[in-house]
């Protein structure tokens, strides 16, 4: 059959990778959590000491750093996902904390951060078969995309999505800073002037505020089959 690109974006914490690994996984493509790209740039820089405590970066010492910087993916069969490694150390828990939620709006807004970024994810691409969501994968990564989704949610659903996985792995949140984050990471992905999150012309618009995850996997799994069938 063949194979095709599907790019999925939009807000954070709207349930993108949720949907994007399950397709993946029932269809046989390859899943890359492009988010994930730019938090282990984040964990570096907050573990290299270029994040200072007011959290202004250490542009600079970060744009030469970025040739040390190799992130891969190996699929993790209990997850069903693959899971993050930097330098090939895993760090799939270690970038999912608040600290590096906080963080990462600003270092995925440096342009020499994603040049770096956006030139590795078209190299994963190449072949087709890949499903990526991210904020500019129908607009920058893959332009040409077959398939493209546009997903969006209100800021409370989608605070209150975070809130429960953080709760649910353990870690001691707050529901107003989660909601303050979600909100102050959308208006920076929005207003940055390098591939700012924008919903592609050729997007299909899917607002799963009161979707379930099963009736929103089966609305993707129907459109991806128009698509190829088309
Ligand atoms: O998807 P996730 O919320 O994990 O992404 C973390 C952050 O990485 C986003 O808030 C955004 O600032 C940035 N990002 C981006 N471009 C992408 C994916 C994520 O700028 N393609």
């Amino acid at each position: 059959m063949k194979k095709i690109t599907i790019a999925i974006d939009g807000y954070s914490s709207c349930g993108k990778s949720t949907m994007a690994k399950d397709l993946a996984r029932e269809i046989g493509y390859v899943y890359v959590d492009s988010g994930a790209m730019y938090r282990a740039v984040t964990l570096y820089a907050l573990e290299h000491g270029l994040i200072s405590e007011e959290g202004v970066i250490d542009e600079p010492r970060l744009r030469d750093a970025m040739q040390d910087i190799e992130i891969s993916f190996q699929f993790n069969p209990e997850r069903g996902r693959p899971d993050t490694y930097l330098n090939n150390t895993r760090v799939e828990d270690r970038i999912r904390t608040l600290e590096v939620s906080n963080h990462v709006s600003p270092i995925a807004a440096l342009g020499f951060v994603r040049e770096e970024m956006v030139r590795q994810q078209q190299r994963m691409g190449r072949e087709k078969g890949i499903i990526m969501d991210g904020r500019d994968i129908g607009t920058t990564v893959f332009p040409d995309a077959e398939l493209k989704i546009f997903v969006t949610a209100s800021a409370e659903v989608r605070a209150q999505r975070r809130y429960d996985e953080l709760t649910a792995k353990g870690e001691a949140c707050d529901f107003q800073e989660i909601l303050h984050n979600v909100e102050e990471r959308d208006y920076i992905d929005t207003h940055r002037e390098i591939s700012p999150l924008r919903q592609a012309e050729d997007a299909i618009v899917l607002d799963n505020s009161h979707l379930t995850i099963e009736s929103q996997n089966q609305w993707l799994l129907d459109t991806y089959q128009r698509v190829i069938e088309g």
